[in-house]
């Protein structure tokens, strides 16, 4: 509890909400920063040119891509999710929360991206690639003209075998910078925290990826990874809590959306408000993707993050306005869930101030009620999410039974009926078919316990 009495000075108006907030009660919390987006962009370190520069990137190496994964093929190289309508899950929430859910319910399946099953195959995959170009380009191996399919060639493994990458991260990150920069014949070194699921080390040591465990949190993993690589000219780290290139990876995601709504026949403007729910980690994977979503719809799209109650960092770190400078340990939580990814104790501080003037709030969520609409999700769609995933799911009932400030203030109650929600699903794709249904299982027991008390 170390810092406690610094968040006190800082907003006192806020405590009562920081008081459930160090209960593991779930809550929301409205961003009072939030701007005009014309207002807020001006104070942005990135534009619209760098998201679109990172997405020519990624159409210049998709011939690679779709060359050595052939899961990619049918999308000429181009890692992108399908976007679903759940209308039986949305019948499950509103007769169990009996809340009507107003509007369309949307699921972003980024379980399903190719080559890692999760969010992190947008800014993890991005990075590395990034990296490759650079030095390829340096050497005058490659112009940006080539077919990047050459790169698949023992010449080019040869030539990034002299360099290596480095990442830390509680697993999903490490799946896919391990896989990719193995894949281009780098040498690849992932520090997982103590979080981090056996199955996961397994497949990269099965990659030739080098795994070094730690007995502590994701912090510590990602400390320890940038004090090895700092030490290695020839060695790039992957920075989570800094990293440019890994968020416009991720804003990427905004424009394919774009279409994809299109293609639905969704029409987003003024009259027809977007909502997004993001599980929250360290935030780049939600801070990108929020971020690239505002360049797009500006004040029409209105973006939550969410996070598990006992590792709610990003709240934590813009409701006190101290981001990196605080951790969920100095209010006394354990920073301990079931979500992995989300098991994130102390904000990145870029994403935070990044993101500021353009969230519209954050919410937390408890892991057991993770497992149940995990469980339901199953049963009402036949989707299987991990954990993780599932925290965006229970937001537009958030938003409607305790945001109806929000909605006033922004002039949204009514428009909700015609406008939509999607929840991004974070991951699960990968995840070995006897883990998901363990997870399935806790879920039933909960409902079980919670219908028969
Ligand atoms: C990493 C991750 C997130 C959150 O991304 P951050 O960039 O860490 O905020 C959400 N869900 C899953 C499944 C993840 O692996």
């Amino acid at each position: 509890m170390r810092r406690i009495d610094q968040v006190k000075e800082f907003e006192f108006s806020e405590l009562p909400l920081l008081n459930k907030l160090i209960s593991t009660k779930e809550i929301l919390w409205l961003n009072p920063k939030l701007e005009k987006f014309e207002t807020g962009i001006t104070k942005s370190p990135l534009t619209q040119d760098d998201v679109r520069d990172a997405e020519e990137r990624l159409k210049r190496f998709a011939p690679y891509i779709a060359k050595v994964f052939p899961e990619t093929k049918p999308m000429n190289g181009i890692i992108e999710s399908p976007l679903k309508r759940i209308p039986s899950m949305k019948q499950f929430l509103e007769q169990n929360y009996q809340q009507p859910i107003l509007g369309e319910l949307l699921l972003k399946c980024d379980s399903h991206l190719p080559i890692s099953g999760s969010i992190k195959a947008r800014g993890g995959i991005y990075e590395v690639l990034k990296h490759a170009e650079e030095l390829a380009l340096q050497h005058q191996l490659l112009t940006i003209q080539d077919d990047y399919s050459i790169l698949d060639s023992a010449r080019f493994r040869t030539f990034f075998s002299q360099y290596s990458i480095a990442v830390g991260s509680t697993g999903n990150l490490g799946l896919s910078i391990g896989i990719m920069s193995a894949k281009l014949g780098f040498n690849v070194t992932v520090h997982m925290s103590a979080d981090a699921k056996q199955w996961k080390k397994d497949l990269l040591r099965n990659k030739n990826v080098n795994v070094i465990e730690y007995e502590s949190d994701y912090s510590k993993a990602v400390e320890e990874g940038r004090l090895q690589a700092d030490g290695d000219p020839s060695c790039y780290f992957v920075d989570d809590e800094n990293s440019h290139d890994l968020f416009l990876g991720y804003a990427v995601a905004a424009s394919r959306l774009k279409k994809q709504l299109e293609e639905l026949e969704i029409t987003i403007d003024e009259h027809h408000p977007l909502f997004v729910y993001l599980p929250c980690g360290v935030g780049g994977g939600p801070g990108g993707i929020a971020f690239g979503l505002k360049l797009l719809y500006q004040d029409h799209v209105h973006c939550f993050f969410a996070e598990p109650t006992h590792s709610p960092c990003m709240l934590l770190g813009l409701m006190t306005g101290l981001h990196d400078k605080i951790s969920v340990q100095d209010i006394g939580l354990d920073n301990v869930t079931d979500a992995d990814g989300l098991a994130v104790g102390r904000p990145s501080g870029f994403v935070g101030k990044t993101i500021e003037p353009f969230l519209s709030g954050n919410y937390t969520v408890s892991d057991e009620h993770l497992y149940t609409l995990l469980k339901e999700l199953v049963d009402t769609e036949g989707i299987h999410l991990e954990p993780s995933a599932l925290a965006g799911m229970i937001g537009p009932i958030k938003l409607s039974q305790e945001g109806t400030d929000y909605l006033l203030k922004h002039n949204l109650t009514e428009k909700m009926s015609k406008g939509a929600h999607i929840i991004w699903g974070t991951g699960g794709n990968m995840v070995p078919e006897d883990m998901m249904r363990q997870y399935y299982q806790k879920g039933l027991n909960l409902t079980r316990t919670k219908k028969n008390p």
